[in-house]
């Protein structure tokens, strides 16, 4: 991995260093944040302890990613002709009978009033993360390679944070973007969170291809009783695969107790498809990567003089590919809340509320729906697992569309859009129960 993160100073003083923001974490959302912020001439502070940049996740993009990159700097063919992406116009589903299926957005969505970009990215994100960091440092943001293990705060208000280093980080605004393993502030202010399916574990490797695919893949074997397990593959660039496998953390935990490893366990799951057999003969780039998380997310993710961002505020399951949409669109909506109420000092409560109540909708709406239609057996054993795609993809594709061009900011549209997603939730609710009442104990996958 390269050395990517410059070095800093020693951190360790007893005076707080002051700036405009401070930013915790500089993943995904947290190097957004700080660039839109530094943008808007801030004097911005981003605190990351990776000394490199690990190998991030998060690479087959949904269709509102590519205008939030855009609005970045990084337009969609900027990325394609300087292979940091690949297109991505469509989702298919193989199912290990030999049959598939293919999601792709209707073409009448490209015509008038809509004209609804049909293509959107996988992208290889070490390199999209390299290049984003660059453009973070080069817009004035001061980066600090340390960990935040402390906050100072006055009831709900953040006074400063405390580094592992030894140093203090002193502002009027504070965003959190410290993703879903550490989850900063909830921790700090005990926010509730809201659940959704279980533990899950994902592993991950890269293979080198000779022929470039179009579009992602999902392979699926799915068992008529049990939870739904996935393998993703994903082109990130022309000539390599991404490909990671998706099961609970309780089906590991068993394997791992039957003694095996990790690139055991991979390859076999791997082995059942035939599409496979090449990679796994060619062999893979690196050692397996994994992970584990629990999609959930955080109630109240805005203070007096804080927000959080990204997964620190709202994990979303990866099969719902809306990872980077949401933490782009958290890192730009609470750049332009600090820029907006900077001269009064803090955020009133009703954009404290609307934004919260925002990143919780959106969040129910996709976690939600992804377990009752896709993941739990009732829907997909009654409908079938291609059905079950098709019912889920139609309105999770079109809300991030809606989203995109509603922008819902105030009180009113954020209620709006409350009511539409209840909606749909409502209707994956009743299915799930009218599934589930009428399915045999096993029925047909
Ligand atoms: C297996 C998997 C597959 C995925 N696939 C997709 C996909 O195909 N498409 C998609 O859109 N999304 C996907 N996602 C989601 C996507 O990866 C994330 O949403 C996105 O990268 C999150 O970025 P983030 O900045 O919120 O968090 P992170 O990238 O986790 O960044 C958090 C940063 O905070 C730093 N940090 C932690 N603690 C501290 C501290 N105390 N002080 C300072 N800094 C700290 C960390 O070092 C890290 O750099 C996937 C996620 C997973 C787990």
């Amino acid at each position: 991995m390269d050395e990517l993160l410059p070095k800093t100073e020693s951190t360790s003083s007893e005076k707080a260093t002051l700036c405009d923001v401070t930013v915790i974490g500089g993943g995904l959302a947290g190097k957004a944040a700080s660039l839109q912020l530094a943008k808007a001439g801030l004097r911005v502070i981003c605190i990351e302890p990776e000394e490199s940049l690990r190998q991030p996740v998060g690479e087959s993009l949904d269709w509102s990613a590519p205008d939030l990159l855009s609005a970045l700097g990084l337009p969609m063919n900027d990325l394609i002709s300087a292979q940091m992406a690949t297109w991505k116009r469509h989702v298919t589903v193989r199912l290990r009978d030999g049959t598939s299926a293919h999601y792709i957005p209707s073409a009448w969505l490209a015509g008038s009033p809509f004209r609804v970009e049909l293509r959107t990215l996988h992208v290889d994100r070490l390199r999209l993360d390299r290049e984003l960091l660059k453009m973070t440092i080069g817009s004035g943001v001061k980066l600090v390679r340390d960990k935040v293990v402390g906050v100072e705060r006055k009831r709900r208000n953040i006074a400063s944070v405390r580094t592992a280093g030894g140093a203090r980080f002193s502002s009027p605004w504070f965003i959190d973007a410290s993703g879903f393993t550490t989850c900063l502030l909830a921790r700090e202010f005990n926010l509730p969170a809201i659940h959704s399916g279980p533990v899950k574990v994902a592993m991950w490797n890269y293979f080198p291809v000779s022929e470039s695919i179009e579009g992602t893949t999902l392979y699926l074997d799915p068992m008529p009783a049990e939870y739904l397990e996935w393998i993703w593959e994903i082109p990130v660039s022309t000539d390599m695969v991404s490909v990671g496998y998706i099961t609970t953390g309780a089906a590991i935990k068993a394997k791992r107790e039957r003694g095996s490893p990790v690139e055991d366990i991979f390859r076999q799951q791997l082995m059942k498809f035939p599409r496979f057999d090449p990679l796994l003969r060619e062999g893979v780039l690196s050692p397996t990567n994994v992970t584990s998380f629990r999609s959930r997310v955080q109630i109240g993710v805005a203070g007096p003089n804080w927000l959080i961002a990204g997964e620190a505020a709202a994990m979303v399951d990866p099969i719902t590919a809306n990872g980077v949409t949401a933490a782009l669109r958290h890192a730009a909506e609470a750049s332009s809340l600090i820029l907006k109420y900077r001269s009064q000092g803090q955020l009133p409560l009703g954009a404290r509320v609307s934004y919260s109540s925002r990143i919780l909708q959106m969040a129910k709406f996709f976690n939600g729906g992804i377990e009752k239609i896709v993941y739990e057996p009732p829907v997909r054993n009654r409908i079938g697992v291609q059905r079950s795609g098709t019912v889920y993809t139609s309105p999770a594709w079109s809300m991030n569309v809606v989203y995109a061009r509603m922008k819902p900011r105030g009180i009113v549209a954020t209620f709006l859009l409350g009511l539409f997603l209840g909606v749909f939730r409502a209707s994956a609710w009743i299915l799930y129960q009218f599934c589930k009442r009428l399915a045999p104990a096993v029925g047909p996958a």
